[in-house]
Protein backbone atom coordinates (compact mmCIF):
# COMPACT_ATOMS: atom_id res chain seq x y z
CA UNK A 1 0.00 0.00 0.00
CA UNK A 2 1.38 3.52 -1.08
CA UNK A 3 0.57 6.74 -0.14
CA UNK A 4 0.94 8.99 -3.66
CA UNK A 5 0.03 12.46 -3.77
CA UNK A 6 -1.72 13.34 -6.93
CA UNK A 7 -2.19 17.23 -8.04
CA UNK A 8 -4.45 18.27 -11.42
CA UNK A 9 -3.47 21.55 -12.57
CA UNK A 10 -6.71 23.62 -14.02
CA UNK A 11 -7.04 22.20 -17.30
CA UNK A 12 -7.46 19.11 -15.78
CA UNK A 13 -10.60 20.22 -13.95
CA UNK A 14 -12.09 23.24 -16.17
CA UNK A 15 -15.39 21.67 -16.37
CA UNK A 16 -17.57 19.19 -14.67
CA UNK A 17 -17.43 16.51 -17.22
CA UNK A 18 -13.39 17.04 -16.51
CA UNK A 19 -14.11 17.15 -12.93
CA UNK A 20 -16.31 13.46 -12.74
CA UNK A 21 -13.55 12.56 -14.84
CA UNK A 22 -10.33 13.55 -12.39
CA UNK A 23 -12.85 11.80 -9.59
CA UNK A 24 -13.09 8.51 -11.39
CA UNK A 25 -9.35 8.43 -12.10
CA UNK A 26 -8.85 9.12 -8.46
CA UNK A 27 -11.36 6.13 -7.32
CA UNK A 28 -9.21 4.01 -9.60
CA UNK A 29 -5.90 4.77 -7.75
CA UNK A 30 -7.45 4.54 -4.21
CA UNK A 31 -8.95 0.88 -5.67
CA UNK A 32 -6.07 -0.30 -6.26
CA UNK A 33 -4.88 -0.18 -2.58
CA UNK A 34 -3.44 3.44 -2.23
CA UNK A 35 -3.74 6.28 -0.41
CA UNK A 36 -4.93 9.25 -1.83
CA UNK A 37 -4.45 12.84 -1.31
CA UNK A 38 -5.32 15.03 -4.22
CA UNK A 39 -4.05 18.74 -4.79
CA UNK A 40 -6.03 20.64 -6.99
CA UNK A 41 -5.84 24.06 -8.73
CA UNK A 42 -8.80 26.55 -9.87
CA UNK A 43 -10.75 25.40 -12.76
CA UNK A 44 -9.52 26.39 -15.84
CA UNK A 45 -8.45 30.07 -16.32
CA UNK A 46 -10.61 31.12 -13.28
CA UNK A 47 -7.27 32.38 -11.60
CA UNK A 48 -6.48 34.99 -14.49
CA UNK A 49 -10.55 36.18 -14.58
CA UNK A 50 -10.30 36.83 -11.25
CA UNK A 51 -6.99 39.13 -11.72
CA UNK A 52 -8.62 40.68 -14.90
CA UNK A 53 -11.80 41.08 -12.47
CA UNK A 54 -9.59 42.99 -9.79
CA UNK A 55 -7.90 45.39 -12.42
CA UNK A 56 -11.35 46.00 -13.61
CA UNK A 57 -12.16 47.69 -9.97
CA UNK A 58 -8.54 49.05 -8.75
CA UNK A 59 -4.79 50.18 -10.75
CA UNK A 60 -3.79 48.61 -7.41
CA UNK A 61 -3.82 45.23 -6.55
CA UNK A 62 -3.32 45.11 -3.01
CA UNK A 63 -1.45 42.50 -2.35
CA UNK A 64 -3.71 41.06 0.96
CA UNK A 65 -6.70 41.36 -1.04
CA UNK A 66 -5.25 39.78 -4.15
CA UNK A 67 -4.47 36.83 -2.15
CA UNK A 68 -8.04 36.71 -0.86
CA UNK A 69 -9.74 37.07 -4.10
CA UNK A 70 -7.49 34.34 -5.89
CA UNK A 71 -7.82 31.78 -3.30
CA UNK A 72 -11.43 31.43 -3.68
CA UNK A 73 -11.03 29.23 -7.21
CA UNK A 74 -9.11 26.54 -5.44
CA UNK A 75 -11.83 26.44 -3.10
CA UNK A 76 -14.39 26.17 -5.95
CA UNK A 77 -13.00 23.30 -7.42
CA UNK A 78 -11.49 21.42 -4.56
CA UNK A 79 -15.27 21.43 -3.22
CA UNK A 80 -16.57 20.74 -6.19
CA UNK A 81 -14.52 17.42 -6.69
CA UNK A 82 -14.87 16.20 -3.37
CA UNK A 83 -18.76 16.19 -4.23
CA UNK A 84 -17.83 14.50 -7.47
CA UNK A 85 -16.17 11.53 -5.22
CA UNK A 86 -19.09 11.25 -3.36
CA UNK A 87 -21.35 11.04 -5.55
CA UNK A 88 -19.26 8.29 -7.20
CA UNK A 89 -19.72 6.29 -4.39
CA UNK A 90 -16.47 7.31 -2.36
CA UNK A 91 -15.54 8.94 0.91
CA UNK A 92 -13.81 12.44 0.10
CA UNK A 93 -13.18 15.81 2.41
CA UNK A 94 -12.27 18.64 1.16
CA UNK A 95 -9.16 21.48 2.76
CA UNK A 96 -8.27 24.69 2.62
CA UNK A 97 -4.35 25.79 2.92
CA UNK A 98 -4.77 26.43 6.28
CA UNK A 99 -6.94 23.34 7.21
CA UNK A 100 -3.93 21.43 5.92
CA UNK A 101 -1.52 22.76 8.02
CA UNK A 102 0.57 24.93 5.21
CA UNK A 103 2.08 28.03 6.89
CA UNK A 104 4.20 30.90 5.15
CA UNK A 105 5.97 34.21 5.45
CA UNK A 106 4.42 37.05 4.50
CA UNK A 107 5.23 37.62 1.05
CA UNK A 108 1.81 37.64 -0.55
CA UNK A 109 1.61 36.71 -4.42
CA UNK A 110 4.79 35.03 -3.49
CA UNK A 111 4.77 33.69 -0.23
CA UNK A 112 7.46 30.78 1.04
CA UNK A 113 6.18 27.55 3.08
CA UNK A 114 7.16 28.08 6.42
CA UNK A 115 6.02 24.84 7.86
CA UNK A 116 3.52 21.79 6.92
CA UNK A 117 1.43 20.07 9.74
CA UNK A 118 -1.09 18.22 7.94
CA UNK A 119 -2.68 16.92 11.00
CA UNK A 120 -6.20 16.79 9.00
CA UNK A 121 -4.66 15.17 6.26
CA UNK A 122 -3.81 12.08 8.19
CA UNK A 123 -6.57 12.11 10.04
CA UNK A 124 -8.46 11.56 6.72
CA UNK A 125 -6.51 9.18 5.02
CA UNK A 126 -7.01 7.21 8.22
CA UNK A 127 -10.51 7.55 7.95
CA UNK A 128 -9.82 6.20 3.99
CA UNK A 129 -10.86 9.25 2.94
CA UNK A 130 -9.50 10.90 -0.02
CA UNK A 131 -8.23 14.31 1.24
CA UNK A 132 -8.12 17.15 -1.21
CA UNK A 133 -6.21 20.59 -0.48
CA UNK A 134 -6.49 23.49 -2.12
CA UNK A 135 -3.36 24.51 -4.17
CA UNK A 136 -1.32 27.22 -4.17
CA UNK A 137 -2.37 28.69 -0.38
CA UNK A 138 -1.34 28.88 3.09
CA UNK A 139 -1.58 31.13 6.07
CA UNK A 140 1.16 33.35 7.10
CA UNK A 141 2.55 32.53 10.73
CA UNK A 142 2.99 36.11 11.54
CA UNK A 143 -0.54 37.87 10.64
CA UNK A 144 -2.61 34.77 10.07
CA UNK A 145 -3.23 35.96 6.64
CA UNK A 146 -4.07 34.23 3.86
CA UNK A 147 -1.19 33.85 1.00
CA UNK A 148 -0.40 32.60 -2.24
CA UNK A 149 2.71 30.63 -3.57
CA UNK A 150 2.83 32.73 -7.02
CA UNK A 151 1.35 32.05 -10.10
CA UNK A 152 1.62 28.30 -10.68
CA UNK A 153 2.10 27.53 -7.36
CA UNK A 154 -0.01 24.43 -6.84
CA UNK A 155 2.63 22.01 -7.95
CA UNK A 156 4.73 23.60 -4.61
CA UNK A 157 2.09 22.42 -2.50
CA UNK A 158 1.93 18.96 -4.00
CA UNK A 159 5.16 18.67 -3.88
CA UNK A 160 5.56 20.33 -0.39
CA UNK A 161 2.62 17.93 1.09
CA UNK A 162 4.45 14.66 -0.63
CA UNK A 163 7.26 15.55 1.71
CA UNK A 164 5.78 16.53 4.71
CA UNK A 165 3.58 13.57 4.30
CA UNK A 166 6.39 11.08 3.34
CA UNK A 167 4.21 10.14 0.09
CA UNK A 168 6.17 7.09 -2.16
CA UNK A 169 5.73 9.46 -5.14
CA UNK A 170 4.11 13.00 -5.93
CA UNK A 171 2.44 12.67 -9.52
CA UNK A 172 1.66 16.03 -11.42
CA UNK A 173 -1.18 15.62 -13.57
CA UNK A 174 -1.34 18.19 -16.49
CA UNK A 175 -2.71 18.22 -20.44
CA UNK A 176 0.29 17.09 -21.85
CA UNK A 177 1.58 13.53 -21.46
CA UNK A 178 4.83 14.76 -19.45
CA UNK A 179 7.99 16.75 -20.01
CA UNK A 180 8.55 17.43 -23.80
CA UNK A 181 11.58 18.67 -25.24
CA UNK A 182 10.24 21.87 -26.14
CA UNK A 183 6.36 23.27 -25.39
CA UNK A 184 4.43 21.50 -27.68
CA UNK A 185 2.05 24.32 -28.16
CA UNK A 186 5.19 25.79 -30.48
CA UNK A 187 6.95 22.72 -31.72
CA UNK A 188 4.14 20.40 -32.30
CA UNK A 189 7.01 17.29 -33.13
CA UNK A 190 8.17 18.16 -29.75
CA UNK A 191 9.05 14.91 -27.65
CA UNK A 192 7.95 13.25 -24.48
CA UNK A 193 11.11 12.63 -22.04
CA UNK A 194 10.53 9.30 -20.29
CA UNK A 195 12.56 10.68 -17.51
CA UNK A 196 14.70 14.04 -17.13
CA UNK A 197 16.97 14.37 -14.31
CA UNK A 198 16.01 17.01 -11.83
CA UNK A 199 19.26 19.35 -12.26
CA UNK A 200 17.74 20.10 -16.08
CA UNK A 201 14.48 20.26 -15.11
CA UNK A 202 15.52 23.13 -12.28
CA UNK A 203 16.51 24.80 -15.64
CA UNK A 204 13.93 23.90 -17.97
CA UNK A 205 11.35 25.58 -15.20
CA UNK A 206 13.40 28.44 -14.82
CA UNK A 207 14.12 29.25 -18.47
CA UNK A 208 9.93 28.97 -19.25
CA UNK A 209 8.81 25.61 -19.20
CA UNK A 210 5.67 25.94 -17.28
CA UNK A 211 4.60 22.18 -17.05
CA UNK A 212 6.35 22.19 -13.52
CA UNK A 213 6.44 25.31 -11.25
CA UNK A 214 10.65 26.15 -10.52
CA UNK A 215 9.76 26.17 -7.13
CA UNK A 216 8.30 22.82 -6.53
CA UNK A 217 11.24 21.57 -8.32
CA UNK A 218 13.74 23.35 -6.15
CA UNK A 219 11.49 21.72 -3.07
CA UNK A 220 11.83 18.35 -4.53
CA UNK A 221 15.39 18.59 -5.21
CA UNK A 222 15.61 19.85 -1.84
CA UNK A 223 13.77 17.10 -0.07
CA UNK A 224 14.54 13.98 -2.45
CA UNK A 225 10.44 13.84 -3.37
CA UNK A 226 10.19 11.91 -6.61
CA UNK A 227 8.38 13.24 -8.91
CA UNK A 228 6.19 12.35 -12.31
CA UNK A 229 4.28 14.59 -14.81
CA UNK A 230 1.35 12.71 -16.57
CA UNK A 231 -1.59 13.35 -18.12
CA UNK A 232 -4.73 13.44 -16.97
CA UNK A 233 -6.48 12.42 -19.93
CA UNK A 234 -4.37 8.91 -21.01
CA UNK A 235 -2.54 6.14 -19.29
CA UNK A 236 0.87 7.22 -20.72
CA UNK A 237 3.52 6.05 -18.31
CA UNK A 238 4.35 10.49 -17.76
CA UNK A 239 8.16 11.44 -16.99
CA UNK A 240 9.80 10.32 -14.17
CA UNK A 241 11.89 13.00 -12.62
CA UNK A 242 14.57 12.03 -10.75
CA UNK A 243 17.03 12.86 -8.17
CA UNK A 244 18.74 9.86 -8.45
CA UNK A 245 19.37 7.70 -11.47
CA UNK A 246 17.46 5.11 -12.07
CA UNK A 247 19.49 1.60 -12.76
CA UNK A 248 20.48 1.87 -16.60
CA UNK A 249 23.96 3.55 -17.39
CA UNK A 250 22.64 5.42 -20.25
CA UNK A 251 24.55 8.48 -20.79
CA UNK A 252 22.78 11.71 -20.17
CA UNK A 253 21.75 13.50 -23.37
CA UNK A 254 24.01 16.63 -24.52
CA UNK A 255 20.22 18.55 -25.11
CA UNK A 256 17.23 17.56 -23.04
CA UNK A 257 14.87 20.69 -23.75
CA UNK A 258 14.48 23.89 -25.44
CA UNK A 259 12.68 26.37 -23.58
CA UNK A 260 10.78 29.60 -24.66
CA UNK A 261 10.30 32.96 -22.25
CA UNK A 262 8.68 36.40 -23.74
CA UNK A 263 7.89 37.32 -20.65
CA UNK A 264 10.96 39.40 -20.28
CA UNK A 265 12.20 42.86 -21.09
CA UNK A 266 15.55 44.62 -22.02
CA UNK A 267 16.41 47.44 -20.11
CA UNK A 268 20.35 49.78 -21.20
CA UNK A 269 21.89 51.77 -19.45
CA UNK A 270 23.74 53.89 -21.76
CA UNK A 271 27.63 56.15 -21.18
CA UNK A 272 28.06 54.37 -18.30
CA UNK A 273 31.55 56.07 -16.68
CA UNK A 274 34.19 53.10 -16.71
CA UNK A 275 35.30 53.39 -13.42
CA UNK A 276 35.54 50.49 -10.59
CA UNK A 277 32.43 51.64 -8.70
CA UNK A 278 29.88 52.54 -11.38
CA UNK A 279 28.49 49.25 -11.82
CA UNK A 280 28.18 48.47 -8.43
CA UNK A 281 26.39 52.04 -8.04
CA UNK A 282 24.16 51.01 -10.84
CA UNK A 283 23.08 47.19 -9.84
CA UNK A 284 22.47 48.57 -5.94
CA UNK A 285 19.57 51.14 -7.23
CA UNK A 286 18.17 48.23 -9.38
CA UNK A 287 18.86 45.84 -5.90
CA UNK A 288 16.77 48.82 -3.67
CA UNK A 289 13.99 48.37 -6.24
CA UNK A 290 13.25 44.75 -5.41
CA UNK A 291 13.87 43.32 -8.72
CA UNK A 292 15.46 39.76 -9.52
CA UNK A 293 17.63 40.54 -12.66
CA UNK A 294 18.77 37.81 -15.30
CA UNK A 295 20.86 38.24 -18.24
CA UNK A 296 23.88 41.26 -17.72
CA UNK A 297 25.71 42.07 -20.43
CA UNK A 298 28.22 45.20 -20.68
CA UNK A 299 29.99 46.31 -23.87
CA UNK A 300 33.71 47.35 -23.62
CA UNK A 301 33.92 50.99 -23.77
CA UNK A 302 34.77 53.39 -26.46
CA UNK A 303 39.05 54.40 -25.98
CA UNK A 304 38.36 57.83 -26.65
CA UNK A 305 34.86 58.34 -24.40
CA UNK A 306 35.76 55.69 -22.06
CA UNK A 307 32.28 54.96 -21.55
CA UNK A 308 30.35 51.96 -21.29
CA UNK A 309 26.72 50.58 -22.00
CA UNK A 310 25.13 47.85 -19.35
CA UNK A 311 22.34 45.84 -20.67
CA UNK A 312 20.00 44.12 -18.32
CA UNK A 313 16.90 41.41 -18.84
CA UNK A 314 13.82 40.99 -16.36
CA UNK A 315 10.24 40.10 -15.85
CA UNK A 316 8.02 42.95 -18.62
CA UNK A 317 6.25 43.98 -15.15
CA UNK A 318 8.90 45.33 -13.34
CA UNK A 319 10.45 47.19 -16.32
CA UNK A 320 8.76 50.10 -15.17
CA UNK A 321 10.08 50.82 -11.72
CA UNK A 322 13.70 50.03 -12.58
CA UNK A 323 13.43 52.55 -15.35
CA UNK A 324 12.06 54.69 -12.77
CA UNK A 325 14.44 54.14 -10.50
CA UNK A 326 17.58 54.60 -12.94
CA UNK A 327 16.44 57.85 -14.28
CA UNK A 328 15.83 59.53 -11.16
CA UNK A 329 19.30 58.84 -10.30
CA UNK A 330 20.91 59.35 -13.94
CA UNK A 331 22.67 62.63 -12.81
CA UNK A 332 24.08 61.38 -9.29
CA UNK A 333 26.03 58.59 -11.07
CA UNK A 334 26.53 60.35 -13.99
CA UNK A 335 25.26 57.66 -17.26
CA UNK A 336 23.84 59.16 -20.43
CA UNK A 337 20.91 57.61 -20.41
CA UNK A 338 18.87 54.40 -19.77
CA UNK A 339 16.67 53.14 -22.87
CA UNK A 340 14.28 49.92 -22.98
CA UNK A 341 12.65 47.02 -24.94
CA UNK A 342 10.06 45.13 -24.30
CA UNK A 343 10.01 43.34 -27.46
CA UNK A 344 13.02 40.40 -26.63
CA UNK A 345 12.50 36.73 -26.74
CA UNK A 346 14.11 34.26 -25.09
CA UNK A 347 15.71 30.95 -26.25
CA UNK A 348 17.40 28.30 -23.77
CA UNK A 349 18.72 24.89 -24.69
CA UNK A 350 19.11 22.44 -21.39
CA UNK A 351 21.11 19.39 -21.11
CA UNK A 352 22.85 17.70 -18.42
CA UNK A 353 25.16 16.20 -21.26
CA UNK A 354 26.41 19.53 -22.29
CA UNK A 355 28.78 19.39 -19.45
CA UNK A 356 31.12 16.98 -21.10
CA UNK A 357 30.53 17.33 -24.50
CA UNK A 358 31.63 20.42 -27.13
CA UNK A 359 30.19 22.14 -30.03
CA UNK A 360 27.09 22.56 -28.71
CA UNK A 361 27.20 26.69 -28.80
CA UNK A 362 28.60 26.10 -32.65
CA UNK A 363 25.28 24.03 -33.07
CA UNK A 364 22.86 26.61 -31.54
CA UNK A 365 24.50 29.30 -33.38
CA UNK A 366 24.71 28.37 -36.78
CA UNK A 367 20.50 26.56 -36.34
CA UNK A 368 19.98 30.49 -35.71
CA UNK A 369 22.10 31.76 -38.40
CA UNK A 370 20.47 29.44 -41.24
CA UNK A 371 17.33 30.85 -39.71
CA UNK A 372 18.24 34.05 -40.05
CA UNK A 373 17.51 35.25 -36.28
CA UNK A 374 19.88 37.32 -34.53
CA UNK A 375 21.32 37.18 -31.30
CA UNK A 376 20.99 39.92 -29.42
CA UNK A 377 22.18 38.61 -25.86
CA UNK A 378 23.89 35.30 -24.75
CA UNK A 379 24.34 33.56 -20.97
CA UNK A 380 25.56 30.03 -20.37
CA UNK A 381 25.45 27.70 -17.16
CA UNK A 382 27.32 24.71 -16.89
CA UNK A 383 24.12 22.91 -18.53
CA UNK A 384 22.00 26.15 -20.19
CA UNK A 385 22.54 28.01 -23.04
CA UNK A 386 20.62 31.21 -23.60
CA UNK A 387 19.76 33.74 -26.36
CA UNK A 388 18.18 36.97 -26.47
CA UNK A 389 16.06 37.52 -29.67
CA UNK A 390 13.30 39.35 -31.26
CA UNK A 391 10.06 38.07 -29.88
CA UNK A 392 8.70 38.20 -33.02
CA UNK A 393 11.28 35.45 -33.80
CA UNK A 394 10.92 33.64 -30.83
CA UNK A 395 8.98 30.34 -31.99
CA UNK A 396 10.68 29.85 -35.69
CA UNK A 397 14.00 30.49 -33.20
CA UNK A 398 12.91 27.71 -31.37
CA UNK A 399 11.44 25.24 -33.77
CA UNK A 400 15.07 25.85 -35.93
CA UNK A 401 16.76 25.07 -33.13
CA UNK A 402 14.98 22.03 -31.85
CA UNK A 403 15.71 20.41 -35.60
CA UNK A 404 19.09 21.16 -35.18
CA UNK A 405 19.72 19.25 -31.81
CA UNK A 406 17.72 16.25 -33.58
CA UNK A 407 14.81 16.11 -31.13
CA UNK A 408 11.85 16.08 -33.75
CA UNK A 409 9.95 13.14 -33.25
CA UNK A 410 8.01 11.38 -35.66
CA UNK A 411 4.50 12.31 -34.86
CA UNK A 412 3.02 15.52 -33.34
CA UNK A 413 2.44 15.90 -29.71
CA UNK A 414 -1.24 15.37 -28.30
CA UNK A 415 -2.77 18.26 -26.28
CA UNK A 416 -5.50 17.41 -24.44
CA UNK A 417 -7.10 20.24 -23.09
CA UNK A 418 -6.23 23.93 -21.63
CA UNK A 419 -6.04 27.02 -23.57
CA UNK A 420 -1.90 28.10 -23.04
CA UNK A 421 -2.84 30.88 -20.92
P1 LIG B 1 -1.88 22.96 -15.59
O1 LIG B 1 -3.22 23.52 -15.94
O2 LIG B 1 -1.91 21.46 -15.52
O3 LIG B 1 -1.22 23.59 -14.42
P2 LIG B 1 -0.01 24.42 -17.24
O4 LIG B 1 -0.70 25.20 -18.32
O5 LIG B 1 0.50 25.14 -16.05
O6 LIG B 1 -1.00 23.23 -16.85
O7 LIG B 1 1.20 23.59 -17.86
C1 LIG B 1 1.01 22.70 -18.92
C2 LIG B 1 1.47 23.34 -20.21
O8 LIG B 1 2.87 23.60 -20.14
C3 LIG B 1 1.32 22.47 -21.43
O9 LIG B 1 0.03 22.51 -21.98
C4 LIG B 1 2.37 23.05 -22.38
O10 LIG B 1 1.80 23.95 -23.30
C5 LIG B 1 3.29 23.85 -21.45
N1 LIG B 1 4.72 23.49 -21.58
C6 LIG B 1 5.73 24.38 -21.73
N2 LIG B 1 6.88 23.75 -21.87
C7 LIG B 1 6.64 22.43 -21.79
C8 LIG B 1 7.45 21.26 -21.87
N3 LIG B 1 8.78 21.33 -22.02
N4 LIG B 1 6.85 20.04 -21.77
C9 LIG B 1 5.52 19.95 -21.59
N5 LIG B 1 4.70 21.02 -21.54
C10 LIG B 1 5.23 22.25 -21.63
N1 LIG C 1 -4.51 28.64 -9.83
C1 LIG C 1 -3.17 29.16 -9.66
C2 LIG C 1 -2.66 29.76 -10.96
O1 LIG C 1 -3.37 29.77 -11.95
C3 LIG C 1 -2.20 28.14 -9.14
C4 LIG C 1 -1.93 26.98 -10.07
O2 LIG C 1 -2.72 26.71 -10.99
O3 LIG C 1 -0.93 26.29 -9.85
O4 LIG C 1 -1.56 30.26 -10.99
MG1 LIG D 1 0.73 24.75 -13.90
Amino acid sequence: MALIVQKFGGSSVSDAEKIKHVAARILQTQAQGNDVCVVVSAMGDTTDDLVDLADSVSSKRDSREMDMLLTAGERISMSVLAMAIQEQGGKAKSFTGYQAGISTDSDHGSARIWKIEPVRIREALKAGEVAIVAGFQGFSFETGDVTTLGRGGSDTTAVALASALNADVCEIYSDVDGVYTADPRIVPRARKLAQIDIESMLELSSSGAKILYIRAVEFARRHGVPLRVRSTFSADSGTLVYTTKPGDEMEEPVVSGVTTDDTQSKITIIGLPDIPGKAAEVFQIVAEAGVNIDMIVQNSSSQDTQLSDISITLPHSERPKVVEALRSKQAEVGFEGVSYDDEIGKLSIVGAGMKTSSGVSAKLFGALARAGINIEMISTSEIRVSVITRASQLKDATRAVHTAFELDAADTAIIYAGTGR
